[in-house]
């Protein structure tokens, strides 16, 4: 789709979008990894053990949107959950109506893709849906994202938006596992053709992370096991001839100082 798979320079969000829109603080997923809940909680705003308390803000009550350059993605420090889908839809009504391109980027609950395709119908080839799994294994996202759906909820969401329609593409950032986790994710969401799959790390894992518990600490031990440059670069080889992936930069930084041609 027009404009959504552009190179662009800078990092994170900054990889995917022009502009980021949220209209709530804090998120019921409550991953153990998120850099807003960090920086929430590092700037005095939120408490890190308060996060998981989704709490609308001025922005879920805008009157009017205007036309903006460049795709707008939203949300990017929260979910699209039951507490906030209906003001999700009437803020990205008010942008689509402005030809506004949106991505919409979320660890998929499938009551609410079903809204929101429902509800943004006339507007279908303006957005992307961009849907995250860091793994197929189901222990591992109730470890790192507790109050997520599963993995198995996410694909039949994202089979929901295809299904009626919709572009959708995929997020496999944070990486909750290593080359064989990850080759499991691309092969269960390659039936939906998605438009991209971005892949990347998880990143300053032991600056970010919730550390409260001996199953964490191995967690974290696991992961860097997992990650390391040899492992990126072994998972380069596997699933670097696919068309529709695309590294993200904490990735693009180990193949550049390996040497590996892109
Ligand atoms: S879904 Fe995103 S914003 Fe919500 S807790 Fe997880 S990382 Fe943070």
């Amino acid at each position: 789709m027009k404009g959504f798979d552009e190179h662009r320079e800078g990092f994170g969000t900054r990889e995917w979008a022009e502009v980021t829109e949220n209209i709530q603080r804090g998120c019921v997923n409550d991953c153990l990894y998120c850099y807003a809940a960090h920086n929430s909680n590092r700037f005095g705003q939120r408490l890190r053990s308060e996060w998981a308390r989704e709490e609308l803000t001025q922005r879920a009550f805008i009157k009017s949107y205007p036309a903006r350059d460049g795709i707008i993605m939203m949300p990017s420090t929260h979910d699209i959950t039951p507490f906030n889908v209906g003001h999700f839809i009437r803020v990205a009504t008010l942008m689509l109506q402005k030809g506004n391109r949106l991505l919409i980027v979320s660890k998929p609950r499938l009551s609410c893709i079903i809204d929101v395709c429902k509800s943004l119908a006339p507007w279908k080839d303006q957005i992307l849906f961009r849907f995250t799994i860091g793994a197929m294994d189901e222990q591992l996202t109730a470890l790192w994202e507790p109050g997520a759906p599963s993995p198995t909820e996410r694909l039949e969401a994202m089979k929901y938006a295809h299904d009626s329609g919709y572009g959708v593409s995929v997020s496999i950032e944070p990486m909750l596992a290593g080359p064989f986790e990850t080759g499991r994710v691309i092969s269960s969401v390659l039936e939906f053709h998605p438009e991209t799959i971005w892949i990347g790390k998880l990143n300053k894992v032991r600056i970010r992370v919730v550390n409260s518990s001996p199953v964490i600490t191995a967690a974290i031990f696991q992961i860097e096991n997992q990650q390391t440059d040899e492992e990126i670069i072994r998972l380069y080889r596997k699933v670097g001839h696919l068309g529709c992936v695309r590294w993200k930069d904490s990735i693009e930084m180990v193949l550049k100082a390996h040497g590996v041609n892109q």
